[in-house]
């Protein structure tokens, strides 16, 4: 699942279940948030590293769902979600990474980005809204700008859901057919349906090109939800206890301290 320099997005079954089971799974999901909210005290009470998670994935890929199924169990006051939609006015007229950085999760906090700078090299690229000589070196400044975090105290986990086409035909049909959904619909989610093999071709090569040892991309089989919620439910349950974060020693002694 995680990608190392070479990468066949054919060789990810988006329906992959790794021989889990279903009624199973959904248990130790909920054992792997737990765990994930325990790490995530010690975190925000070390209050000196950080997490930022990517998501990243075509539309009806998911993203939403990681948020309300696996971060649920997190305290709110150390997680933040951003979403980065179209750029406004402000952003366009900036370096692509100014509207990204000022949201990076500050010291004890996990920062959770719904999409994000990766737009700038996938539907920018796709939909040809900036020149191939722009949208190219943005690889190597998104490289530099994820060590710079990396190096300043954050650990990044990168997640591309990834969905079939026949199951995003599916989720898309359901949105237009359901009174509760069709909000989510955009008929613009249909030209980037059209699109869909350009989108795999960019984010292939996005992921070959930026993941690395420091800040990887795992590719998460998105096809059956229970399967993606407890896959980004481990790879985040992980990632936090390799941190090994720790409660901080008391600022000063306590010792025969009472509270009266
Ligand atoms: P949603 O995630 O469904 O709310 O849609 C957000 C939309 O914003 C998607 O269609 C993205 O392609 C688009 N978007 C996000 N970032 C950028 C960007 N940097 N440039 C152009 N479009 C973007
Ligand atoms: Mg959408």
């Amino acid at each position: 699942m995680r990608v190392s320099g070479r990468l066949d997005l054919d060789d990810h079954d988006p329906g992959a279940t790794f021989g889990w089971e279903k009624e199973l799974a959904k248990e130790q999901l909920a054992g792997e948030v737990a765990e994930l909210a325990e790490l995530q005290r010690v975190l925000f009470a070390e209050a000196r590293r950080s997490v930022l998670v990517v998501l990243q994935a075509m539309d009806a890929g998911g993203k939403d769902g990681v948020l309300r199924e696996v971060l649920v169990g997190l305290n709110p006051a150390g997680v933040r979600v951003t979403p980065f939609g179209v750029p406004a006015e402000q952003d366009l007229a900036r370096d692509f990474l100014w509207r990204i950085h000022q949201h990076v999760p500050a010291d004890g906090t996990i920062g959770v980005f719904n999409r994000s700078h990766y737009e700038d090299v996938l539907v920018v690229r796709v939909k040809e809204l900036a020149p191939p000589a722009v949208w190219r070196k943005r690889f190597a400044h998104i490289r530099n700008f994820e060590q710079l975090l990396v190096d300043e105290g954050t650990t990044i986990v990168k997640l591309f859901l990834n969905v079939s086409n026949e199951e995003q035909r599916e989720r898309l049909q359901d949105r237009v057919d359901s009174p509760e959904e069709r909000w989510k619909f955009r008929l613009g989610d249909l030209d980037d349906r059209q699109l869909w093999p350009e989108y795999r071709k960019a984010y292939r090569d996005t992921m070959v090109r930026t993941s690395t040892a420091d800040a990887p991309w795992y590719v998460v089989p998105g096809d059956r939800k229970w399967v993606r919620n407890l896959a980004v439910a481990r790879i985040l349950r992980h990632t936090l206890a390799i941190m090994d974060p720790q409660l901080p020693p008391p600022a000063e002694s306590l010792d025969g301290v009472v509270v009266r």
